[in-house]
């Protein structure tokens, strides 16, 4: 079994993309190549490092212009952008919320922090996020409207909002989603975490959903060594989100007067630093992105048993991790690939456990899982640097 010829034959393939060198093909590795050290010395020399400084404020403009999406505030990290967005769409203690199984621990820990249960829902294969089909379907035989509000018929509980997340950097299929808010009075923040410079029909990820978080982690597309952002089109929310993730202070010269229980989340100045010199990088990174998944999409387009994850059609995605499919008939192969391609230097990671497999998690509601088992059972992560080919990253 380790030394199938289906196994040799991924390894093959990869190969033609990744030839043997000198060092680890790394699932995900940052880039310094622009203006990072500048700015973050800036930072030191003027002595503004914290959450006051000029470079937290320009990281939100940039990303308002990047995204064309009105307001951005800047958190600490992209979890803490998920729980005061879902605070700020009104979930309360005992509701639910509506999250893809197949998703990163953090869209299911936001909610929790909320104090709600998280609601999980099946995802496509088409799109590796929700399936707004078998969705509405479930709804449908489970969900009653009652005085403006969605209510859960088995549980009780008033269902509040969804949160659609862009697994690896590709769209959901949001306007779909976006009707099924609408008919279930359902508010929709999106997790946009992973999907920085991602499209939906010619939009940015993040712009569907009443308010989006996306994180700016070290492994993400690009990074402020930890950090995040809230996104909203809606001023009255961008402005509750500032309050909220600086202590709930009101403006006073010199006095302490907090109106509401307030986070202590926003970006620190030095962090904010580094992400606008990523930022200027970001056109470049998608473009070398593209260029990457377009390589590992032609070695694998003649593989049996196995293809290469593309970007839905009414997308234009980031490309943030690129993936690879097994068929179902292939799946047993899944774990003698992933021990045949760390065992060299081509670092390669399984997708999430189905947050429903999590101890913490296991008697949350949930609709049929089948299509997230399958995925999870299937897919695997390839080396996704926007560098990778060019490792000191520099043009000849
Ligand atoms: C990375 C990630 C987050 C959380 O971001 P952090 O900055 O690590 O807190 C949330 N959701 C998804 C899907 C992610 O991949």
């Amino acid at each position: 079994m380790i030394n199938s010829l289906f196994v040799s034959d991924v390894l093959e393939r990869l190969r033609k993309v990744l030839p043997s060198g000198d060092g680890l093909y790394a699932l995900h590795a940052p880039h310094f190549s622009g203006n990072e050290w500048r700015y973050v010395k800036e930072c030191l020399d003027t002595g503004w490092v914290s959450s006051a400084g000029s470079f937290v404020n320009r990281l939100e403009q940039e990303l308002a212009s990047y995204t064309g999406i009105k307001h951005a505030v800047a958190v600490v990290n992209g979890s803490a952008a998920l729980h005061a967005a879902l605070l700020l769409s009104g979930v309360e203690a005992g509701d639910e919320v509506l999250i893809p199984s197949l998703t990163f621990i953090a869209t299911a820990n936001a909610v929790s922090y909320c104090g709600a249960v998280p609601h999980l829902a099946d995802s496509s294969e088409h799109t590796l996020g929700l399936d707004p089909v078998k969705l509405e379907q479930y709804l449908k035989e489970t969900a009653d409207l009652r005085g403006g509000f969605c209510y859960n018929r088995n549980t009780g509980k008033r269902i509040k909002a969804i949160v659609p997340m862009h697994t690896l950097g590709h769209p959901v299929d949001l306007e779909p989603l976006a009707e099924i808010c609408a008919h279930y009075r359902l508010e929709m923040i999106e997790d946009a975490a992973e999907s920085l410079g991602s499209l939906y029909k010619g939009r940015h990820t993040g712009s569907w959903g009443s308010l989006a978080a996306i994180s700016l982690n070290g492994n993400k597309i690009i990074t402020a060594g930890g950090g995040g952002a809230i996104l909203t089109n809606n001023e009255k929310l961008a402005r509750q989100a500032r309050h909220i993730t600086t202590t709930a202070k009101l403006p006073h010269r010199w006095k302490f007067v907090h109106d509401q229980t307030g986070y202590n989340y926003r970006l620190p100045n030095l962090n904010a630093a580094l992400a606008v010199a990523q930022l200027e990088q970001l056109p470049e990174m998608l473009n070398r992105k593209r260029a990457l998944a377009s390589a590992y999409e032609e070695a694998f387009r003649q593989a049996k048993g196995i293809r290469f994850f593309h970007e839905p059609s009414f997308a234009s995605s980031n490309y943030w991790l690129n993936a690879l499919l097994l068929d179902e008939s292939h799946a047993i192969h899944l774990e003698a690939l992933l021990e045949q391609t760390n065992q060299t230097d081509i670092m390669t990671r399984p997708l999430w456990t189905p947050l429903h497999q999590l101890p913490m998690l296991e008697h949350c509601p949930r609709m049929d899982l089948s299509t997230a088992e399958s995925l999870a059972r299937r897919i695997i992560n390839i080396p996704s640097s926007a560098f990778l080919l060019e490792p000191d990253g520099r043009e000849a």
